[in-house]
């Protein structure tokens, strides 16, 4: 990709390492949408299933998680209370590996999110051929009501139940919504009292503890990478491009900076705080260094400020939803202008929206491809851990580029050859995947 000139700012990118939530291999959906993505992911696998022509007796199969454990988790409060706490691993599917997927402390948590965020684990591991399946955990509990040595406690106890299930050849966690890195550390900590030295049971840990470089800007990278992918099989070029970015968090701050990188025109991005707007092109360094500085756009004056719903709207080329699940509905989808949407966050397209944006001839890169990077080098982390050798981070950048175009191609090149949409063809793809695998082992 033709890059322009490191600046100086790309430097202080290093302290987005203290970030309060990051690299998580894939928080499942925005808060606000956690049903609408389920049952998105369900009707989405239905759909593929009709094109592959599975019978029911497959479909049921490839539907049922192989293990669900539910466990119970006494800690000892800060303030003497004693709680107890319910856990969960979900095990989905193991035909084509062990099995991969996040952990979530959420208020929210419970059997069926997990089950579901298990299945799409499955299906976003197949599309980019990694040799795994898929898997989620997490703990029903206030995550922001905690304090540190509190997270501490469940961890270690979470992991006094679980770990006889999990294992580098079995089931390896991950961050996810309301776990980091530090985390992870604890987790593998934990575990190796009982199975000795293991790093390799779980990824996204410190890079300090066999932490890969590149794995935190991984899913906006991904990003970048793709769409790069598709202008080319467009037949367009990055500095043509106007992109409006929503979200400004882990995976929006990363993929602006490589859009940026690769010439591509960045005309908008926001955060919580909301919109912000140049028609000539934002000046991306400005509002990365500000964001980095400030921990959020507020007060941003180099930009005209517009609403996050107004920004889904704007005239541009490319958009890419990478904050919130759900924020394009059928209420909005036939105001939406850009021709091209890349779903960096998870589910942000209402299946009847995506309907009728389809109908429109609007090309959507769906998800499950679109922000697989971070499982993708979740999985170069865990291949340094078997390995007890590390790679640097141009190394990491070239396995990620080639391992998400490799993906792109098989997907672009089915959706041709069936006359279905990138959505349908990823989701065939992943499914044809691990069917033949189970076929092919015998289950
Ligand atoms: P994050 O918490 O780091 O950032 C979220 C961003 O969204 C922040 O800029 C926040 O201000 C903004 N935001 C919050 N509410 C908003 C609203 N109402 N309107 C507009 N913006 C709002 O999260 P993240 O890790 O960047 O994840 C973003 C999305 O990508 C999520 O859907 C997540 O599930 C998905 N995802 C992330 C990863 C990863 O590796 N981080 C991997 C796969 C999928």
């Amino acid at each position: 990709m033709p890059a322009r000139s490191a600046d100086a700012w790309t430097d202080s990118l290093a302290s987005l390492a203290q970030r309060p939530k990051g690299d998580i291999e894939d928080s499942g959906e925005g808060d606000s949408c956690r049903m609408k993505a389920s049952e998105a992911t369900t009707l989405y696998v239905e759909r593929a299933c009709d094109r592959l022509g599975l019978n029911k007796d497959l479909r049921q199969l490839l539907a049922t998680p192989r293990r669900e454990v539910q466990v119970e988790i006494p800690v000892e409060m800060d303030d003497g209370r004693l709680e107890t706490l319910i856990g969960y691993r979900v095990q989905h599917n193991n035909y084509r590996g062990p099995m991969k997927g996040g952990l979530r402390y959420h208020h929210e948590v419970d059997l069926d999110e997990v089950r579901s965020l298990a299945s799409l684990m499955t299906w976003k591991t197949a599309v980019v051929n990694l040799p795994y399946g898929g898997a989620k955990g997490g703990v029903c509990v206030e995550n922001s009501k905690l304090s540190h040595t509190e997270k501490e406690r469940i961890t270690r106890k979470f992991v006094d139940q679980i770990h006889d299930i999990i294992g580098p050849y079995t089931d390896i966690p991950a961050p996810d919504m309301g776990t980091n890195a530090e985390v992870m550390a604890w987790f593998r900590n934990q575990y190796e009292k009982y199975h000795g030295f293991n790093p390799a049971v779980i990824t996204g840990k410190p890079v300090e503890l066999y932490g890969a470089e590149g794995r935190e800007e991984a899913t906006g990278r991904g990003v970048g990478i793709l769409a790069f992918k598709l202008l080319k099989r467009l037949g367009k070029h990055p500095p043509e491009i106007r992109v409006a970015l929503q979200g400004f968090g882990n995976v929006g701050f990363h993929a602006a900076k490589l859009l940026h990188e690769s010439e591509f025109n960045v005309v908008a991005v926001s955060d919580v705080t909301g919109g912000y707007y140049q028609p000539d092109g934002l000046d991306i360094p400005d509002a990365l260094r500000f964001s980095l500085q400030n921990r959020s756009l507020h007060g941003y004056e180099n930009a005209q400020r517009i609403s996050n719903e107004e920004l889904l709207e704007l005239d541009v080329d490319i958009l890419i939803p990478a904050a919130l699940g759900g924020v394009i509905t059928k209420d909005n989808a036939k105001n939406i202008r850009a021709p091209i949407i890349i779903e960096a966050a998870n589910a942000p397209i209402d299946p009847e929206a995506d309907d009728i944006l389809h109908e429109k001839g609007t090309i959507v890169l769906p998800d499950i491809l679109a922000n697989a990077g971070g499982v993708t080098v979740s999985y170069f982390e865990w291949v340094q851990n078997l390995q007890y050798y590390k790679w640097g981070l141009n190394r990491v950048r070239q396995e990620l580029d080639s391992v998400l175009s490799r993906a792109f191609e098989e997907v672009w090149q089915l959706a041709q050859d069936k006359s279905v949409s990138l959505r349908t063809a990823a989701f065939m793809l992943a499914l044809e995947r691990v069917y033949r695998a189970g076929v092919l082992s015998g289950f």
